[in-house]
């Protein structure tokens, strides 16, 4: 690498414009200090418009929620707790963005969308003095430029269309994303950049995998049909225990909700899951049912009008119960147990998100690298997951408060009027 002169100086850069590096910039603007923004695409928060293509959630209002993250819930929790759903309900409030409770604990902007939040969160920031680039990318760390107090401690190369750049920074917040859908920038390709300065460990780097996916199924053609509605009022076994909800039938599988819930929590490896057609009847009323006179009636015909089965829940039941067993109990079981077999999952590209990143082990309580002094992780890229339903989110606006606010005591920053 050439040795280059410093084009920047600032007191912090963030790199990566979702919304864990927007947050961190957020809580930074409120003190007295230079920030740097730079994203690798063209416009920020891609992925997190994407999001809100089909309604943003934004957080959650379910009590328990904690529990949803896994393992990473000792570390996390407290972080939530700092800044969690009230504070993201408030913050999007603060930004002429309300919103409404929907169902299954789902919080919403009232637009539905991300646009017009990240235009106001944008034009703020703006506002407050932040320098906000894109379509400028972070190559590496600079060790040709020697850190030093009076110049700053952390040396970066950026490059903006076939230029690099050299900014120089006194802290640094990395916040480049997981590695899914990697056409919106998180191609997660900051994995093997810090692998240089925290090594090959699987305890410093967790490799990446997927998380909220869709589950692939090899249709029949009978099936297709179905393709694009939902499957509603079901339940879906899920570590052994039942979860009410609804999931939707795709071209190629099946997505949505539940099924995310499922690709994120199921502790063994899914090759098949169990699915209750009727979750609001007991077995026995399902016999009950069944064990009417079915005259002349088609088997069709027979659920639609004694259970209610039909459409695309009907189409399941033929997909996965065919032939379907002759003595009402055993209809019932199947109805109230149905075994779905699973063909494959979707790859990590259409993933909603990744597991795996910087782990707990390679950073401090504020976030920050052991490794690399000054430089702190926030969002997708480090190594938590939750199930999608507003967890996702939560966690990357809440360690993105976290590491604002460790910055500002690590640099002793002082708070504007
Ligand atoms: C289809 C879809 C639907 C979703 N729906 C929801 C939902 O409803 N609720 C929910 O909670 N979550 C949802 N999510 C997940 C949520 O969008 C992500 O978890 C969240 O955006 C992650 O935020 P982040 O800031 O950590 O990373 P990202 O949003 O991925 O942002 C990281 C940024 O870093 C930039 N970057 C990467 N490398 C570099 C580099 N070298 N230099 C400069 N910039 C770089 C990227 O371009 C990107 O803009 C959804 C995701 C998808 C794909």
């Amino acid at each position: 690498m050439k040795r280059q002169s410093i084009n920047q100086r600032v007191d912090i850069l963030i790199i990566g414009g979702g919304p864990a590096g927007l947050l961190a910039a957020s809580e930074l603007s409120n003190y007295d200090c230079k920030i740097c923004v730079v994203e690798s695409m063209p416009t920020l928060g891609r992925k997190f418009l994407m999001a809100g293509k089909s309604g943003l959630n934004i957080t959650t209002s379910k009590t328990n929620f904690l529990n949803d993250y896994g393992e990473s819930k000792e570390w996390i929790a407290p972080l939530i707790k700092n800044y969690g759903p009230s504070e993201i309900i408030e913050f999007c409030e603060s930004l002429g963005q309300g919103v409404f409770f929907g169902s299954s604990n789902k919080v919403f902007p009232i637009s539905m969308k991300t646009s017009p939040l990240l235009r106001a969160w944008v034009a703020r920031l703006r506002r407050s003095g932040v320098d906000i680039q894109t379509s400028m990318k972070w190559i590496d760390f600079n060790n040709n430029i020697n850190s030093h107090p009076k110049i700053g401690r952390l040396s970066h190369v950026v490059k903006s269309g076939d230029k690099d750049y050299c900014i120089i920074s006194n802290a640094t917040v990395l916040a480049l994303g997981g590695a899914s859908w990697p056409r919106l920038g998180s191609d997660g390709k900051w994995f093997n950049i810090l692998q240089k300065y925290l090594g090959n460990s699987k305890k410093m780097l967790v490799p990446f995998s997927s998380a909220n996916m869709g589950l692939k199924i090899n249709w029949s053609r009978q099936m297709l049909k179905f393709e694009g509605l939902p499957v509603k009022s079901i339940a879906l076994k899920v570590n052994g225990e039942f979860k009410k909800g609804e999931f939707i039938v795709s071209k190629s599988g099946v997505e949505g909700g539940l099924i995310y819930f499922l690709s994120t929590m199921q502790l063994e490896k899914v090759t098949s899951f169990e699915v209750d057609l009727l979750p609001n009847f007991s077995i026995t009323a399902v016999y009950k049912k069944l064990c009417q006179p079915r005259g002349k009636s088609t088997m069709t015909n027979f659920l639609r009008k004694s259970l209610g089965v039909t459409g695309v829940k009907f189409g399941l039941l033929r997909e996965f119960g065919y032939p379907f067993p002759k003595t009402p109990l055993e209809l019932a079981k199947i109805i109230k147990n149905l075994e779905v077999k699973i063909d494959g999952y979707y790859s990590m590209d259409y993933a909603i998100s990744t597991r795996g990143g910087v782990s707990k082990e390679a950073v401090n309580a504020e976030l920050m690298l052991y490794n690399l002094p000054g430089v702190f992780c926030a969002g997708e890229m480090l190594d938590w997951t939750a199930p999608t339903g507003g967890g996702l989110l939560t966690g990357c606006f809440s360690t993105g408060s976290h590491v604002g606010k460790s910055i500002a005591k690590y640099l002793n920053l002082k708070l504007l009027n």
